[in-house]
């Protein structure tokens, strides 16, 4: 099913066309990552999909639904930041059950959905730490934890990872798939590391200069790249 939609999107900034239109579907369930060169419009892109950027021409369908002046609160995504978003003077459990205390919800609500959230990410021993008593891989998976409470219809990460050292990414990456697999909840993943994408994705959107260059699977990208561009790309990891 066609979960996210977008519809001959576009945005301006001041009178620089930052992304032409554009159309591209995603599914529900699926892990897309969007991959391209610095500035290329990728955290532009994913903005747009949160509501954190208001479109400047286009359509967004979320469900079946046009969510494209919705607010970020009303669209059902989370978007999971790196991990020095979190507050350093509350506990993990404080940091985890942030929105759902700005959202209003029953105490015993937030604390069920808390533990959940610490269970799947082996965070239950580390509730009443603080942030700076964790690790850095820990921290990230505290900011993912944050997400996963709101119970979204999508994950949105904006290059997570990319404030850990080379070690702990290859780490975090893995434990993001394998969440990716446990929720089988649909997750948008921007990154400008060709290794991430190719390792991560079921579907990779490469683009660049706010243009969509290619969608198809890693193999089909490595296989078939439908210019210099994307072969160049993907075939010379940095
Ligand atoms: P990426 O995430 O791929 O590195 P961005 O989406 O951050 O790229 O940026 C795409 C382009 O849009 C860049 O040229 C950037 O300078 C510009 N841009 C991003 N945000 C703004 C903004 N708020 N105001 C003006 N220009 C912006
Ligand atoms: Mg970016």
């Amino acid at each position: 099913m066609k979960q996210i939609q977008l519809k001959q999107v576009s945005k301006h900034f001041g009178n620089v066309e930052v992304i032409p239109p554009l159309d591209l579907q995603i599914d529900e369930g699926e892990f897309v990552v969007f991959v391209g060169p610095s500035g290329c419009g990728k955290s532009t892109l994913l903005r747009l999909i949160a509501g954190l950027e208001d479109v400047t021409a286009g359509q967004i369908l979320i469900n079946g639904q046009d969510a494209t002046i919705n607010p970020p609160s009303k669209r059902g995504l989370a978007m999971v930041f790196q991990s020095y978003a979190l507050y350093p003077h509350m506990s993990v459990r404080k940091n985890i059950s942030f929105p759902l205390r700005m959202a209003g919800m029953d105490k015993a609500e937030q604390a069920r959905r808390v533990e959940d959230a610490a269970k799947v990410l082996n965070l239950t021993d580390y509730l009443d730490r603080r942030p700076g008593q964790l690790s850095g891989g820990q921290r990230q998976r505290v900011a993912i934890g944050r997400a996963i409470v709101r119970e979204p219809t999508a994950f949105l990460f904006d290059e997570p990872l990319s404030n850990l050292d080379a070690a702990l990414r290859v780490g975090m990456r893995l434990e993001i798939s394998e969440l990716h697999k446990r929720l089988a909840t649909t997750m948008i993943y921007v990154t400008h590391d060709q290794v991430e994408a190719m390792t991560m994705a079921d579907k990779i959107v490469v683009l660049q200069a706010g243009v969509i260059e290619q969608v198809g699977s890693p193999l089909e990208l490595y296989h078939s790249p439908c210019n210099t561009f994307v072969a160049g790309f993907i075939g010379s990891p940095k």
